[in-house]
């Protein structure tokens, strides 16, 4: 079977059970679960929603699905590649999933863009882009996944996940995150989430430079030496720092 599909089954029942009740700890209408592969996760789901809608993109595995969840009324089997699916087409909902490592950004990306259709999302993903999603300004581990995440929700480090509770085994630790999304007028004045984080990515470009060495393509230098803010490194400034500054420097630029 496909390692290329980031394919590590979860068979552990309390880490299931665990995953389910953070994505509904009341019922749910509507869950959305990204990469079903043999519906471990998805069995979990299906007790505590109205109805799952389980996206996948092995074709064998959806056809093993389609057997094994044949008499279910509430799953909605699609198979695709999650990054080509229109994931509003089914209104407000909950995402859930134990992600496919090798496109765990694009997944965040499209789902955090979702806007108030988003109600909460609850991934298992590596330890290490967990950390990542969690980290305060100033540490190692802050950068543009932290904005991304922070951009439009709170995202909270639930618990950390052992290579064993997975067959085939991850090489590396994993753990889940919930990110639950934050209200319009909290999202830190941005109203055009794509072009900020744009942005957001020419300030990382380089860690290890000032903002303002990393923007000299994109903005005057006259602006960006009158701006105090850019000496410094991204990787010390808040989402609401780099909120402000893009601001000023959009409107000014
Ligand atoms: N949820 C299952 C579990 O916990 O046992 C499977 C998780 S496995 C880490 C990731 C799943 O995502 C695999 O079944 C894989 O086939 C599927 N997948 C990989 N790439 C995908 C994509 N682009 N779109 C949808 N599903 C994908």
């Amino acid at each position: 079977m496909g390692r290329r599909l980031g394919q590590h089954f979860l068979h552990k029942d309390s880490v299931l059970h665990r995953i389910a009740e953070a994505a509904c700890p009341d019922t749910e209408p509507l869950v959305i679960e990204i990469g079903a592969g043999t519906g471990a996760l998805t069995r979990h789901l299906r007790s505590r929603a109205g109805r799952v809608v389980a996206i996948e993109a092995d074709p064998i595995l959806i056809g093993r699905l389609s057997e094994k969840f044949a008499r279910t009324a509430n799953l909605e089997l699609v198979r695709g590649d999650v990054l080509e699916t229109d994931l509003s087409q089914w209104g407000p909902a909950v995402f859930a999933g134990n992600l496919p490592y090798y496109i765990t950004s694009p997944i965040l990306r499209k789902v955090l863009d979702l806007g108030p259709l988003l109600r909460r999302a609850v991934f298992l993903v590596q330890r290490e882009v967990a950390l990542r999603l969690v980290a305060i300004p100033g540490t190692r581990d802050y950068g543009f996944l932290t904005v991304l995440a922070r951009l439009s929700s709170e995202p909270e480090y639930l618990f950390t996940v052992p290579p064993a509770a997975f067959r085939p085994p991850p090489k590396i630790d994993s753990a889940v995150v919930r990110f639950t999304p934050l209200a319009v007028a909290d999202r830190w004045g941005i109203d055009d989430p794509s072009s900020f984080l744009e942005f957001v990515g020419q300030c990382f470009r380089q860690k290890r430079k000032t903002i303002r060495n990393n923007l000299a393509g994109l903005f005057g230098k006259t602006l960006l030496d009158g701006t105090p803010e850019a000496s410094q490194r991204a990787e010390q400034l808040s989402v609401g720092e780099l909120a402000a500054l893009y601001r000023r420097l959009r409107a000014q630029g």
